[in-house]
């Protein structure tokens, strides 16, 4: 066999998960130039220049986590570095990050063109996964900006954080225009997000081709619930940590926004929105009354991997602080019942690395009030939905759907999602039998602590492939950052 015609790489012995089978299957998988070009039982290992042996560990399609935060409270290029390394411990090989103007991240305000270009140079040469940005418009003068976005940078996602017009990223705020860095005169409003839904129809309309894969995402809130609410628990002696905070963004308030922005989707005929982070029983029934109400939108409904595990008794309360909260079990198990009844769509980490001395007042560690909201998981995403998802019947098959094939569907990451030919050779093993104590001590994070800490997961990653490349093996990210910006078209 002459050396061109050979693969680069077989990988034996893989039991095989694919989103749209219903079983496992033992395979072999031949890999060139980044690609699975052979997925057949028993392929020579003459044909390749070189063999690995997954000696029947379950192999996964590489995870597209489709929600994280990369560089909110650390410089990004440093961010991008070590939490992309916690992504592959992950068995992630797919990073989507959610990224603005204003406060952290960059810190400042402007334009997007001026803004993207500098986002894209700190990233470059910093991802140990491949990585694209969900972009949100914050000015009214991005709105303007989202053709350029998409024809020049292949972004095709956009965002909108329902609750920043009126209530701060950590609690009670009058200062929002200084936050989001925009003029005295510009509103973050239920009127801009109108705006922000017409420009990404007319974006549509100019490129019916990525009728499927251009879509909002809303962070579902609403301020005026969230003021009230936390004026009234803030002063009520009775409630404390996770319990005091989700009380003070109750549920309704995500039911509200949800009805809010499914109706002015229906208005503006804008085609494809992503409800995020669903984290209640309330949010999740108001987002399929939507749904029915409004059978002409293509919704997705998101869910993490945080409000899938934790609940509001979780220990150390004030390490999960996150928007929208952590909430009651009943409310977590109502969000499982919808995983296994097909309501949802995709399960993401919302990774958001804060570290310890950032995260909680030194001085009132355990006050909730005083904490910042978010927290990475990202590591812990596939083994938490093997680990739980299994106890409660959740096929394999399932898990493959909801942690790759549906969200590198929306998101236009194409080449991403399945173990087949001609896609990315992204792929995952994992043994699904050896169980683990989760400690931050042993993350690549930077983060230093987790809510999950102590928690028993089963289903341990043990390898994680970027496009043919070793990147995650026995416990070691392996050699350098070859994540590659990915440019999402629809040809
Ligand atoms: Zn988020």
């Amino acid at each position: 066999m002459s050396e061109s015609s050979l693969l680069d790489k077989i990988i034996k012995n893989v039991r095989v998960v694919r989103p749209h089978n219903d079983t496992v299957e033992l395979l072999d998988l031949g890999i060139k130039d980044g690609k699975f070009t052979q997925i057949a039982p028993n392929i020579s290992p003459d044909q390749a220049k070189e063999v690995f042996d997954a000696q029947n560990l379950l192999g996964f399609p590489g995870v597209v986590d489709a929600h994280m935060h990369i560089g909110i409270y650390q410089p990004l290029d440093k961010d991008a570095l070590t939490e992309s390394k916690a992504a592959a411990m992950g068995g992630v090989t797919t990073s989507l990050n959610y990224i603005r103007t204003g406060q952290y991240y960059l810190n400042k305000g402007g334009s997007y063109q001026d803004f993207f270009p500098e986002v894209l140079a700190l990233s470059v040469g910093n991802f140990f996964v491949d990585y694209s940005y969900h972009i949100a418009p914050i000015a009214s003068q991005h709105i303007e900006e989202i053709p350029l976005l998409y024809e020049k940078f292949g972004v095709s996602s956009f965002k909108i954080f329902m609750f920043y017009g009126g209530y701060g990223l950590h609690g009670l705020s009058d200062q929002q225009n200084l936050f989001l860095m925009i003029n005295k005169e510009e509103r973050y409003d239920f009127a801009h997000f109108e705006f922000i839904m017409r420009g990404l129809t007319r974006l549509i309309e100019a490129h019916p081709e990525a009728r499927e894969t251009i879509s909002l995402s809303l962070h579902c809130e609403i301020a005026e619930i969230l003021n009230a609410y936390t004026k009234i628990v803030e002063n009520d002696s009775s409630l404390s940590g996770l319990q005091a905070y989700s009380a003070a963004r109750p549920p309704h308030s995500e039911g509200l926004a949800i009805c809010i922005a499914s109706y002015l989707a229906h208005e503006t005929n804008c085609a494809n929105i992503n409800l995020l982070h669903l984290s209640s029983r309330k949010a999740m029934e108001a987002a399929l009354t939507m749904q029915t109400a409004f059978p002409h939108i293509n919704f997705r409904r998101e869910v993490t991997v945080g409000h899938l595990l934790l609940d509001v008794d979780t220990p150390n309360g004030t390490w999960a602080k996150v928007n929208p909260p952590i909430r009651p079990r009943a409310d977590v198990e109502y969000l499982w019942q919808a995983v296994l009844n097909n309501q949802v769509d995709w399960i993401v980490s919302d990774h958001a690395c804060c570290s310890a001395e950032q995260k909680r007042s030194a001085k009132y560690p355990d006050n909730i009030w005083l904490a910042k909201s978010g927290f990475g998981g990202t590591e812990y995403l596939l083994s938490g939905v093997l680990s739980e998802g299994s106890k409660r019947g959740m096929s394999y098959n399932q898990m493959a759907k909801l942690l790759s094939w549906n969200p590198s569907r929306r998101f236009g990451v194409l080449a991403k999602g399945d173990i087949a030919i001609g896609y990315d050779a992204d792929l995952v093993l994992v043994n699904p039998h050896e169980s683990f104590i989760v400690k931050a001590a042993e993350s690549e994070s930077q983060q230093g602590y987790t809510p999950f800490e102590g928690v028993e997961l089963t289903g341990k990653v043990k390898s994680t492939f970027l496009r043919g490349n070793l990147i995650y093996h026995n416990g070691q990210v392996l050699g350098s950052p070859t994540g590659r910006y990915l440019k999402r078209y629809h040809s």
